[in-house]
């Protein structure tokens, strides 16, 4: 069991995720991208770090990006975009002044060389960050990584593994990655391949189902299992970029 008050929460946080019908990590690190999100448009205006880290990024990546405007803000995302749009702008007139100021003979050789002309325009223009959301969402997927294979021998914890939905494929190869003995990694291949294997029949049934043979008969649990196949080969849906 956990030892510490912060490892206490974690475990239960790990725990409790299983119950809510999708893959534990992609729930717990889609949670921590959502809170960067509401953080950003609630303060973010007025953290200088927050800023220099989101400026570096060029924002966020396409799919957060999105997600972002989803959640409304319309006045904080004018003022954070606006000021990335700037910073672009200044990066763009700048390599051009500074293609301009150079030599008659560099510049003509440098267009010549067009091979190594091309991505230096584009370096200038290239973030030096990644998304920070994507960040948030990784860092907070690694962390209960850590905590999941801490406590797998733990019977609530193992019981709450088999009888939900599982880690999805990607992140059973984070957990896996991280395997700290044989012990640890049985323990937790036989989780997951119980888990795996439910879905399987369900699967099965639902496909015999769509048989008009058989489509008469009422449709149970599998009924969604199809989605739930999508989610364990693909990550949940809300997951943006993959792992
Ligand atoms: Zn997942
Ligand atoms: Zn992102």
């Amino acid at each position: 069991m956990p030892d510490t008050p912060s490892q206490h929460t974690s475990y239960f946080e790990v725990r409790d995720a299983f119950g809510r019908g999708s893959c534990p990590l992609c729930n717990l690190a889609v949670t921590a991208a959502d809170r960067y999100l509401k953080r950003l448009v609630a303060d973010s205006v007025t953290d200088p770090d927050t800023r220099l880290d989101f400026a570096a990024a060029h924002g966020l990546c396409n799919p957060h990006a999105w997600q972002l405007v989803d959640g409304g803000s319309a006045s904080s995302i004018a003022i954070l975009y606006r000021s990335l749009l700037n910073d672009a702008l200044r990066a763009l007139e700048a390599g051009e002044a500074a293609r301009n100021e150079g030599s008659g003979l560099g510049w003509l050789w440098r267009g010549l060389t067009a091979q190594t002309a091309a991505p230096a325009a584009a370096r200038e223009l290239s973030p030096s960050r990644t998304c920070p959301a994507c960040r948030a969402r990784d860092e907070r997927a690694a962390m209960m990584a850590g905590v999941l294979l801490d406590h797998l021998a733990d019977a609530d914890l193992s019981d709450a593994y088999r009888t939900s939905d599982g880690l999805c494929l990607p992140h059973l190869r984070l957990v896996l990655g991280r395997t700290p003995n044989a012990d640890a990694r049985t323990r937790l291949v036989a989780l997951q391949r119980d888990v795996w294997r439910r879905l399987d029949g369900e699967l099965a049934e639902l496909i015999r189902k769509f048989d008009y043979r058989f489509a008469h008969e009422p449709v149970g649990t599998e009924a969604d299992a199809w989605l739930r196949a999508v989610a364990a080969l693909a990550a949940a849906r809300d997951y943006g970029v993959p792992l």
